[in-house]
C-alpha cells in the first residue's frame, strides 16, 4: 500500500529496521549519510536503494528539512554507489517515489538507481 508522505516518520519501518541490523540486507556502501543495498525485488539486472542515515519520510522532509552536510553526503553517496558500480559509461536511472500517488510504499527516504538494460523512456 502507498504511504501517506505527510505521515511522521515511523522508527519501526523497515529500512529504520535494516540500519539498525535487526532485517538483513545485501549491502554495497556504508558511509555516515548513507546506506545502500540491492532491492529485495529487482526491476533491472541492477537495482540499488540508497537510503539517508537520518530519519526522513520522503524526499520531501528529507530536502526541507535536513542540513546541509546530510543532504551534500547523500547525494555525493548515491553517485558515488553509481559510479563505483560502473554504470556511468552505459547508464542508470534514479527514481525516488514521494508518497501516494507515486506508490512510494517504504516510509524512509530510498532512491532508486536502475541499471543494466535498455531501461527505456522516462516512466510518467
Ligand atoms: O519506492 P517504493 O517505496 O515503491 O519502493 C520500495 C522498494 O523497497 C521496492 O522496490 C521493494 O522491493 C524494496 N524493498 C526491499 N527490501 C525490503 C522491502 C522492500 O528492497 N525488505
Amino acid at each position: 500500500m502507498p504511504i501517506d508522505a505527510t505521515q511522521p516518520y515511523d522508527d519501526g519501518n523497515i529500512f529504520a529496521r535494516i540500519l539498525r541490523g535487526e532485517i538483513p540486507a545485501k549491502k554495497v556502501y556504508e558511509d555516515e549519510h548513507a546506506f545502500a543495498f540491492h532491492d529485495i525485488n529487482p526491476q533491472a539486472p541492477h537495482h540499488v536503494l540508497v537510503i539517508p542515515k537520518g530519519r526522513y519520510v520522503s524526499w520531501d522532509d528529507f530536502s526541507a528539512t535536513a542540513d546541509d552536510a546530510a543532504i551534500a553526503g547523500f547525494v555525493r553517496a548515491v553517485g558515488l554507489v553509481a559510479r563505483e558500480a560502473g554504470l556511468v559509461a552505459p547508464g542508470y536511472r534514479l527514481l525516488a517515489n514521494v508518497g501516494q500517488d507515486a506508490h512510494q510504499e517504504v516510509p524512509h527516504l530510498h532512491v532508486h538507481i536502475f541499471a543494466g538494460r535498455k531501461l527505456g523512456p522516462m516512466l510518467a
